[in-house]
């Protein structure tokens, strides 16, 4: 049996109608499978989002909450570093300005204000649907591994953590993870931990029908999930 935590979440969706899960959802549903994510809160108004921003601490990344934008920097929607309450303030408003611009009928919902994550290798996990065999996982390396040249690997969920190891270890990249080039190696165990509690997490969800960790900062010691997308079917 689920919580009913996890329930609420999805049900929240639903019940607004929406087939996807807001970032800040998303992310409180990794959070119920002891994913690390970045920490966030919703605001509502500038004044909400410097509230938001003194309690996380800066630097801080602002993103649109908008049911019509699903891929933010696409639409201006995404600021980085922003380093003091005068960013946040010019930034909120800096945000509002490119989506309307770029999605002129966007509802916005609020924007999300979360801790800026340093800088680490970027890995993503993801999941579709197969219409016979159920949800899958795939994991890859960022960015040109898995656009240009499609260095992942899949399994069917459940996984248990020989799986997870393995998935990890066949992507052609796999010797990136282990450090070179002045590179140091990345906690590999904070992967799998990720990979596993995502299996969990879609065994658990029937109504998950994609999801997108993308990307999954990793480090010398631990991970943060910054963008997660969920879709539900
Ligand atoms: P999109 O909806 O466009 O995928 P993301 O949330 O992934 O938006 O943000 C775009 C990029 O901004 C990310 O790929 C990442 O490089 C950077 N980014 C987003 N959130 C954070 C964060 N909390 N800390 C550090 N970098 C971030
Ligand atoms: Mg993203």
């Amino acid at each position: 049996m689920r919580d009913k935590k996890v329930s609420k979440i999805i049900e929240t969706a639903v019940n607004e109608g929406r087939d996807f899960l807001f970032e800040y959802e998303a992310k409180a549903l990794c959070t119920l499978y002891d994913m690390p994510v970045t920490k966030i809160s919703v605001a509502g108004s500038e004044e909400e989002a410097v509230k938001a921003a003194e309690e996380i601490g800066y630097p801080v990344v602002l993103k649109i909450v908008s049911p019509q934008v699903l891929h933010k920097s696409d639409a201006g929607g995404v600021l980085v570093n922003v380093k003091d309450e005068e960013g946040v303030r010019k930034g909120y408003n800096t945000i509002l300005k490119n989506v309307r611009a770029h999605v002129p009928d966007a509802e916005i919902t609020g924007i999300l204000v979360q801790e800026m994550a340093p800088d680490g290798t970027e890995v993503i996990v993801g999941s579709t649907k197969d219409p016979t065999f159920g949800p899958t996982i795939m994991f890859g390396l960022g960015g040109i591994f898995v656009e240009i040249l499609k260095d992942v690997s899949f399994r069917l969920a459940p996984i248990n953590r020989t799986d997870a190891e393995e998935m990890v270890k066949e992507i052609k990249a796999y010797k990136i993870l282990e450090g070179v080039r002045g590179n140091p190696p990345s906690d590999v165990e904070a992967i799998l931990d990720v990979l596993m509690a995502t299996s969990r997490m879609l065994v658990d969800c029937p109504e998950i029908k994609e999801l997108d960790m993308n990307p999954l900062l990793v480090y010398e010691k631990g991970a943060k999930i910054v963008d997660a997308r969920i879709i539900l079917q």
